[in-house]
């Protein structure tokens, strides 16, 4: 079974193959963890990703890490908080699944996934946190992922990710 636990801190300096971006659609870059890991990787990061001409919502891209630890940066568009009733569930779920999906592809064992979608993007942070656990559990094995990191910035972030994730974690 893999791993799944929570780590706090800047996600940019985690020590995994892959992190992941809650990018934008432009995959040009933003605020919040989209600019952080802009300005860890490099400025070769935005040239990589003029390359990809955008992602949609749900989807998510692969580009090398430049100068961060982690080899892969897997960017993730997750869906804006309309309601609930815009599919934003499914396409956060979608997110998360791309991300494990570009992780069997490239042999990644090791990554780490920001709260996607719960920052400018306003998704429920607690909602949001049952869907990455479960998509997670349910896909890691399959995917070859033998460690899941769930990095929170914050403290409420962080609590909410222990209470989902149970005892243990
Ligand atoms: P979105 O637009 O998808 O909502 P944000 O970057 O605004 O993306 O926020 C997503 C989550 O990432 C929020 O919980 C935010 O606190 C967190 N975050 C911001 N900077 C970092 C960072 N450097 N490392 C990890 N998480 C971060």
């Amino acid at each position: 079974m893999a791993e799944l636990k929570v780590v706090r801190g800047d996600i940019a300096r985690l020590q995994v193959e892959a992190i992941v971006n809650a990018a934008n659609s432009s995959l040009l870059g933003g605020g919040g963890v989209d600019g952080a890991i802009h300005r860890a990787a490099g400025t070769e990061l935005v040239e990589a990703c003029r390359k990809l001409h955008g992602c949609k919502t749900g989807d998510a891209k692969a580009t090398p890490g430049f100068r961060l630890p982690a080899r892969w940066i897997f960017h993730a568009v997750g869906p804006v908080w309309n309601g609930g009733e815009r599919e934003e569930p499914e396409k956060l779920a979608s997110c998360y699944r791309r991300c494990l999906e570009l992780a069997r592809e490239k042999g990644v064992k090791t990554m780490a996934f920001p709260a996607v979608s719960t920052g400018i993007y306003g998704y429920p942070k607690e909602p949001a946190a049952e869907i990455a656990v479960r998509v997670c559990r349910d896909l890691a094995d399959e995917c070859g992922v033998e460690r899941v990191e769930f990095c929170c910035f914050d403290e409420a972030t962080a609590a909410v990710y222990e209470r989902v994730l149970g005892p243990g974690s």
